[in-house]
């Protein structure tokens, strides 16, 4: 494998990261990391705790540079969270910011404050070479997963996963170093750390950090020199909001090279009013933890909104149906478990042996994600197999396309579809609907012969439940487990 980031050997005077008005050029991260990695060199494992500052990114960077994985920690975890990762991740130490107050759980595990060393001189010589690179097996992070289902798990990525996830990017989104990414996404998931802060050091281009997430900020920074985009859907909805009443932030969006959207699905209604606003076609991705990116649109593809794209160069996919038998790539319509082959693949769940020979078919990664394929490549997700896939009367209905229909009404704020157990039907179509305008929400009736007209009479939920906000987690993504029946 080639250096995982060559830009930081060359250390140029460009700017690496920036965020708010803080900045470190790669020759000062360089520098800063390799303080930073000579003090932590030979430790088992260091956690650093990610809050979305340039601390966070040189913690993790000296750990990547010094071979000692990283285990990002959100410092948003509650207490029983952070005890869980803190003794399932046993750091030997905790990295963080000088003035952050570190909580209950971590007060036993040594800590170390992060110096990104502002005061380095600029051109002066780098006081400190970087170590030679780990082998590409070594293991660079420990990322738990998001939590939507369960309790969230360590998955332990190694540098050769990184690296074939970015450079299948770089191909996918010609992503350069010429590119500035704009994102306020959290620093302690693949999504914010691994795609938004290894990705540009990787390229040798720059990340600027909105700190947190604004649609002021995202109009400021891209009217400024940034030329991609990083969201989840939550944040594409609050735009597409706000392009309502913000010429400048139409013109941002307009003038972006590339819009980007993962995490959980983007629906459809506000890809719909984005690309009306500012002529622009989101490209949505999709992966996993424990996969790294599998699909994505491609810039040099077709669009095809409501698809997460095609798979990544060095990714393998297939579907399997129920029995475990391959689906035929001539069959577009069949809905199957998607499986992953690749060397993005994670290395293995941490302390938990049986989970990780449980999630494989042979040497392909079961993701629990039901999707079909077309022809051409293109991966339609359908949903969840534990929480999104709803078998009533027979059929098998996906979540997510009743949900976009929901989504399409004006009354409709949120909205997500689960299935209730049904002595009759095995299982019924529930929706949980947060309306526009709480004073008036729109009628089930209504909502419901609206799923049933645009899609088949089974689909229509067969009750509708009000709501002010849906269960969500930091990635709004939302907690269907937590969507119960009232008693
Ligand atoms: P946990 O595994 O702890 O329950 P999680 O699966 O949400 O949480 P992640 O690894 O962060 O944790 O998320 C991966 C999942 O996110 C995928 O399995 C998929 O269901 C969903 N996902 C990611 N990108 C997309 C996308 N573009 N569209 C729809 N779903 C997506
Ligand atoms: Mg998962």
């Amino acid at each position: 494998m080639s250096l995982l980031f060559p830009a930081l050997q060359a250390e140029s005077s460009q700017t690496a990261l920036r965020f708010g008005d803080r900045s470190l050029s790669y020759r000062r991260l360089a520098s800063a990391a390799a303080v930073l990695a000579a003090r932590i060199e030979g430790m088992g494992r260091v956690a650093v705790w990610a809050t979305p500052t340039l601390e966070t990114a040189v913690g993790v960077v000296a750990g990547l540079v010094a071979g000692v994985p990283v285990v990002p920690v959100n410092p948003k975890s509650g207490e029983r969270e952070l005890a869980h990762v803190v003794a399932d991740s046993a750091p030997a130490l905790v990295l963080a910011e000088p003035d952050a107050e570190l909580p209950g759980p971590l007060a036993a595990v040594p800590r170390m404050d992060i110096e990104p060393d502002p005061d380095a001189a600029e051109d002066g010589e780098a006081p400190w070479g970087l170590p030679p690179e780990p082998g590409e097996g070594a293991a660079a992070l420990v990322v738990y997963t998001s939590g939507t289902t369960g309790p969230p798990k360590g998955v332990v990525l190694s540098r050769r996963a990184v690296a074939a996830c970015l450079d299948d990017l770089e191909d996918a989104w010609q992503w350069t170093a010429d590119d500035v990414l704009v994102h306020g996404l959290p620093l302690f998931h693949v999504h914010g750390l691994i795609l938004g802060v290894l990705g540009p050091l990787r390229m040798g281009g720059t990340l600027r950090h909105l700190g947190h997430f604004s649609p002021e900020g995202v109009t400021r920074e891209l009217t400024s020199g940034g030329t991609m985009l990083f969201g989840v859907p939550t944040m594409y909805h609050r735009l597409a909001a706000a392009c309502e009443s913000s010429p400048g932030l139409v013109r941002a969006l307009a003038g972006a090279r590339l819009l980007v959207s993962g995490s959980a699905a983007l629906p459809l209604p506000d890809h719909e009013r984005l690309t009306k606003a500012t002529g622009q076609r989101i490209v949505e991705r999709y992966g996993m933890t424990e996969t790294l990116m599998i699909t994505s649109i491609r810039v040099d593809g077709a669009p095809r909104p409501g698809t997460v794209g095609v798979p990544l160069p060095r990714v393998d996919v297939r579907l399997v149906d129920e029995s475990g038998e391959r689906i035929a790539d001539d069959s577009p319509d069949t809905v199957g478990e998607l499986q992953v082959r690749g060397p993005s693949l994670f290395t293995e769940y941490l302390n938990r042996a049986d989970a990780t020979r449980e999630a494989f078919d042979g040497g392909w990664f079961r993701t629990g994600d039901m999707a079909t394929c077309d022809a051409d490549g293109y991966v339609r997700l359908i949903g969840r197999k534990a929480t999104d896939l709803i078998k009533s009367g027979g059929y098998k209905i996906g979540a997510g396309e009743i949900e976009n229909v929901l989504l399409g009404h004006p009354g409709v704020a949120e909205a997500a579809v689960t299935g209730e157990s049904d002595d009759d039907l095995g299982e019924r179509v529930v929706a949980w609907v947060v309306p526009a305008d709480p004073l008036s929400p729109p009628d089930g009736e209504e909502l419901s012969d609206l799923v049933a007209s645009q899609l088949a009479p089974h689909k229509r939920p067969r009750e509708i439940r009000y709501l002010e906000a849906l269960p969500r987690n930091d990635m709004g993504k939302v907690l269907k487990r937590q969507l119960r029946r009232p008693e």
